[in-house]
């Protein structure tokens, strides 16, 4: 009975590794299989096996041939089975000692380097540290600004700088004087607050002359912080208000000129509203020179428009 169980796993595994050694393994795993059969064909052949490897035993290979031969034909009979039984027995013990302990030697080498190799990844190689380089220091990618590089200038206030999600797409700068001696943003708010119900100041930027603030000094108004409609320049279809930008200097430029200082900062203002709008020099107008603007001598006769045009770079 343990005979016929050890022959059924015999042939089990001998299907098992014949099966697995026709599918498209890897070699590693058909070294495995291949170890598989033979375990399978050892518990088949048993001690025959041995004898035959050893040859040292004139039977042995003729039992060898019986034996597979009727273990193939299914016909191996117990009279038989018991005779070889009863003359294997008479081999000698050590000897058969000595031969399964190389088989088992062999097979657990076969087994081994089958398990080794079945993988399908790579066998791991061994890297000198000399060889390993030493870790690169990645420089971080340089995000690109989406506003003009004006407006992460420093020199530049930020209170220039109208809130994106308010801001609009201005086209034209138009110049004003106060026509008064003296003034400043909040003066002229409340002027035009009271007197002429324009709803505040109507510039977006008023330069000071030393007065009511400082010489040159630039006021950000709240149309400009609001980006609204301007009240500074009336034509028929309102252009000038609605895509202008207004820019009052203090002073009256019917009698003086403006100073050094307020033309410095009339020209470093202008340059970045035509830089970040990209309105040339020919779309800065005097509030006369506006198209479609009432007659008017604002910003006054003797403003240098000229002196500042040459000021302004494109
Ligand atoms: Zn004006």
């Amino acid at each position: 009975m343990k005979k016929n169980l050890k022959r059924v796993l015999g042939v089990i595994l001998v299907i098992l590794g014949f099966l697995a050694l026709i599918t498209p393994f890897s070699p590693g795993s058909w070294l495995l299989l291949i170890g598989l059969e033979i375990l399978g064909l050892r518990i088949l052949l048993e001690d025959r096996l041995r004898l035959f490897l050893k040859d040292r035993h004139k039977n042995a290979f003729r039992s060898l041939k019986q034996r597979f031969g009727k273990v193939l034909r299914g016909k191996c009979s117990a009279a038989k089975n018991r005779e070889m039984n009863s003359k294997l027995k008479t081999k000698n013990s050590k000897q058969r000692k000595w031969n399964s302990l190389i088989l088992h030697f062999a097979f657990c080498i076969l087994h081994f380097l089958g398990g080794c190799i079945y993988t399908d990844e790579p066998v791991p190689r061994i890297v000198h540290s000399s060889t390993i380089s030493e870790p690169k220091l990645v420089q971080p990618s340089v995000v690109k600004p989406t506003q003009p590089i004006e407006s992460i200038d420093k020199s530049i206030p930020g209170d220039w700088l109208p809130l994106s999600r308010l801001e609009k797409k201005w086209t034209a700068i138009v110049i004003h004087h106060s026509a008064t001696e003296n003034g400043n943003a909040a003066i002229f708010d409340r002027w035009h607050r009271e007197g002429k119900d324009w709803g505040g100041v109507g510039y977006d930027f008023v330069i000071g002359n030393g007065t009511d603030s400082g010489d040159g000094q630039v006021e950000v108004t709240f149309r400009w912080r609001q980006q609204q409609t301007g009240a500074h320049c009336k034509t028929p279809d309102n252009w000038a208000n609605e895509s202008a930008v207004g820019i009052c200097l203090v002073g009256n430029f019917n009698n003086a000129l403006p100073t050094a200082r307020q033309m410095q900062s009339l020209a470093r203002l202008i340059g970045f509203l035509q830089n970040r709008y990209e309105i040339s020099k020919s779309r800065v107008y005097g509030h006369n020179s506006t198209p479609g603007a009432r007659i008017t001598d604002c910003p006054g006769k003797r403003f240098p428009m000229d002196q500042l045009k040459s000021m302004l770079a494109f």
